[in-house]
């Protein structure tokens, strides 16, 4: 088995690709793995030093939308996993121009590589985001996609190449849908390191607003684990929501860090709320969890390890906070 994982160096691929060749997707255990990630401000080589000597990893250095190397790299994979993406909501506000060639373009480039290079199944990495926000209940896969951010609109229209290239050419493309990530190796701008390591440092913490926007988080594993049973036993042109982790507000979540370091509200900052800001996202994951998905990490040990994580691995956010890309 031959598995291409794209945007491989980033938090959640690189965690993918740890995983993988660590032996713990039972059945894949001799899978070659090609890492093709761009390496933006958030892709780290780092990320992957724990597994750059398993001589079952080759990684190249390129971008999604750069058909020619595709052409090239893609021929002789059994499987493309594809994580590659501009994820920052904040930076999506702030330049939205900056990702449609990454999330949109470059997935459909993907997919018609995969369709050139009979590839035989593509799993697209996709988010909650793309519904929009919901005050009550749970989004199953049927729901329309409202997505209220440049970021979440730029996943729905790779979304949407996905359901064409599997309605229009019979491409076996396989959508989940995963909720808020958490974990090591996570980009220090998104909420949990950066409050984290700001705590880490005796720094306050940014909070949006009220702190009342509803999030649902789920450990990385569990999530990288959602996306092995797609690519196993899902269907051809179907969407997985992936989550049963923990939802709380924004200020739940900053209470139990805050309470992590023993430390209370006055390292709080209350910043002006993000605009758009979603209130609340709930999935559904009956479906997934009918082939055989369940989550494993509890939150407190999941956010207690990874707590501990970033306080034994200064270097590695310390590198990447005084970049401050
Ligand atoms: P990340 O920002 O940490 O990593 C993205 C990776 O993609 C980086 O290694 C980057 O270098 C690479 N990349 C970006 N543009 C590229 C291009 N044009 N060509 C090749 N590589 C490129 O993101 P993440 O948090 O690991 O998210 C991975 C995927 O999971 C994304 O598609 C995201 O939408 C989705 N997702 C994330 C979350 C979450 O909570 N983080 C939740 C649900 C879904």
């Amino acid at each position: 088995m031959r598995i291409l994982v794209t945007g491989g160096a980033g938090f959640i691929g690189s965690h993918y690709v740890r995983s993988l060749l660590s032996g713990r997707h039972p059945g894949y255990e001799d899978a070659q793995v090609t890492v093709l990630d761009k390496l933006t401000y958030a892709g780290n080589l780092a990320n992957l030093v724990p597994v750059v000597q398993n001589p079952r990893l080759r990684f190249v250095r390129g971008d999604i939308a750069d058909a020619r190397l595709l052409a090239e790299v893609a021929p002789g994979h059994d499987a493309i996993v594809n994580f590659a993406a501009e994820t920052h909501v904040d930076r999506s506000i702030t330049g939205p121009g900056d990702f449609v060639p990454t999330n949109v373009q470059g997935t459909q480039r993907l997919l018609q590589a995969a369709l050139d290079a009979e590839v035989r199944t593509v799993v697209q990495v996709s988010t909650d985001e793309v519904y929009g926000s919901i005050d009550a209940g749970s989004w199953t896969e049927a729901e329309p996609l409202l997505p209220n951010s440049p970021y979440s609109a730029a996943k729905a229209g790779a979304d949407l190449f996905c359901r064409a290239y599997h309605r229009t050419y019979g491409l076996d493309v396989r959508v989940t849908r995963c909720s808020n990530n958490y974990g090591p190796y996570q980009y220090p701008e998104k909420l949990i390191p950066l409050f984290v390591t700001n705590l880490i440092d005796g720094q306050p913490v940014p909070l949006y607003g009220d702190g009342l926007n509803v999030r649902e988080w789920l450990h990385v594993d569990d999530h990288c684990r959602g996306i092995q049973l797609v690519l196993d036993k899902g269907s051809p042109g179907e969407v997985y929501n992936i989550g049963g982790g923990v939802e709380l507000t924004n200020r739940e979540l900053t209470e139990r860090l805050l309470a992590a370091f023993g430390v209370g509200w006055e390292m709080v900052s209350h910043v002006r709320d993000r605009p758009g800001h979603d209130l609340r996202y709930s999935v559904d994951s009956g479906k997934i969890r009918a082939i055989g998905y369940e989550p494993r990490v509890g939150f407190d040990e999941g956010l207690a390890e990874a707590v501990r994580w970033y306080r034994d691995n200064p270097d590695w956010w310390r590198r990447l906070k005084a970049a401050g890309r």
